[in-house]
Order: structure tokens, then sequence, then C-alpha cells
């Protein structure tokens, strides 16, 4: 059998209230006691000194309330991260790809690059995880200088490295995002005719998204992914769903799709597609 020519895309996807429900800064910020984490986020924001979701960076470093964090407490922020449900079937689809579609999936987040590991261990490698970086001093163990923040402009800088990497072109990344921090960064995958999908109300972002799916389940950016750019319709949606015990139980389609999700993902043993289910309901399935 031909190999049939398949379209590479690059998914790409925040980490803070896009994969998890929380910021890492208020998680961290309550782990070691310190009670104005919203005053001096909000403080930061209005002197515009730091670009939007690097405050908590720029707090570690540089802010004497912080002094104190280390890796240890860094990674068990990210334990403590409550995340949205099915990121392990979106993670295990996204691997496995379609006919004709291959993904490769990274998270770029402006959370600590440790944060995020240890809220994904498991799930998601960390060679596919960009977030903050800092150095650490040998003997005391104190972030001693941040080496990057992919906020702001940083994820521009960070999807066009991936993109340059993994020799994809920009029209085939596709960026998930929550909020504000994401705006340079939807703008410019819209601009060069890429896809970005919203998972928030955010007012600013819908306005730049492509698509908004709002929903507690990690699973349901898929369905912009399989409807705009696989191409299934709605029905072919729902099968592929149910195939992994998930039903969309509501699911109002307005710009905006909202879903309820409806059972714990069971990953199945290879991936059906709409043609495969009518070839076997037509009975002749065709090698
Ligand atoms: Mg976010």
């Amino acid at each position: 059998m031909a190999a049939v020519p398949f379209k590479h895309f690059l998914v790409v996807s925040d980490f803070d209230q896009t994969l998890s429900f929380n910021y890492s800064g208020q998680i961290l910020s309550d782990l070691i006691g310190i009670k104005d984490f919203r005053q001096k986020v909000d403080g930061l924001a209005s002197s515009n000194l730091v670009q939007q979701g690097a405050e908590l960076a720029y707090l570690i470093r540089h802010d004497p309330a912080f002094r104190g964090v280390r890796r240890a407490h860094l990674a068990e922020a990210g334990r403590l991260a409550r995340l949205r449900s099915d990121i392990p079937a979106l993670v295990e689809f996204l691997k496995r790809g379609l006919d004709g579609f291959q993904f490769s999936f990274y998270v770029i987040s402006a959370a600590p690059q440790e944060v995020i590991q240890a809220a994904l261990a498991g799930t998601v490698p960390a060679d596919h995880i960009v977030g903050t970086e800092f150095e650490y001093d040998p003997d005391s163990g104190e972030v001693q200088s941040i080496r990057r923040v992919p906020a702001g402009y940083g994820k521009v800088a960070a999807v066009e490295e991936l993109e340059e990497r993994l020799g994809i072109s920009p029209d085939r990344t596709i960026y998930v995002g929550d909020g504000s921090s994401d705006v340079h960064v939807m703008l410019h995958v819209n601009n060069r005719d890429g896809f970005t999908i919203a998972v928030s109300e955010n007012r600013m972002l819908a306005r730049i998204a492509q698509s908004t799916v709002i929903s507690d389940s990690a699973f349901s950016v898929l369905i912009p992914i399989l409807e705009r750019i696989v191409g299934w319709r709605s029905g072919e949606i729902r099968e592929f769903f149910e195939s992994y015990a998930l039903r969309l139980h509501e699911w109002e389609k307005a710009r905006t799709d909202r879903v309820t999700i409806v059972g714990s993902s069971v990953i199945p043993p290879q991936i059906v597609t709409p043609a495969e289910l009518g070839a076997s309901q037509a009975g002749d399935a065709v090698a």
C-alpha cells in the first residue's frame, strides 16, 4: 500500500489555566505563605515593566518575599496544580495522529519549567515543555538569574524556534491558550495562517482566536481541530469521542463550542477514523 502523504502540525498549548485550572504563581504563593501575590502581580502589570505572564518569574528573581523559593517548592506547586481532565487522552491521540495527519504536541508557558514538568509528569515529556528557566546558586539553591521566560513576545520566539527545529511551516501551527499573555502569540500564529483556539471567555482573546471551546476537559480542543483542520462532521466527532468512552453531553455550537464531556477517558487500542467506521458499518472493510 502506498504511504499516504501526511501533513505535520505543531500543536502548542499554554499551561496555566489552559491545561490547569489555577495560576502557578498563586499555588506557589499559598505554599510559601505569601498573602499579597495578586496585588504584586497587578502592580507589576500596571507598570508594564515585564511582559504579561512574566510577573511570577520577575517576582521570584527580584521580590524579597520570594527569596526563599527553591527548586523543590516549584515542583511541589506543580504537583498541587489541579489539571483539566483527559490530558493523557489528548496527548496520546496527538502522538498517534490520524491517516494523513501527524501532530507534535508541546507546552509553551511562562510558568516555571519545574512546575509544569511536575504537573504533567508521566504525560508530557520534559523536552516537550518550554517553561521559564532559572539558574540556581549551587550552594544556597537560591534563584540566581532567569535564563528565559516564554511570556508575551517570548512565546512567539519559542513557537518560531519549534517550527524551525521540527521543519513545520507556520500555517500548520495550532496554538491553544486562555489569557492575555497569549495575545501576541495568537496574533502571530493567525498572521501566518496558523490556527488559534481559546479555552476561556477572555474577551480580548475571543476576538483574536479563530475558535473558542469552553470545557473542563482538555480533550475538547480536538473538536475545532477535527472539524476545521481534519474536516470531520459533527456526527463523526461524536462517534470519535465515544470511542474514547467520552460522551459529548452538551455541545452548544455557536461561535464558541461549550462542551460538557461525560465519562473518564479510556484510550482505545487504535484510533478509529470516520472512514473506518463507515466501512465497518457497511460490512465491507477494505484492507
Ligand atoms: Mg494561561
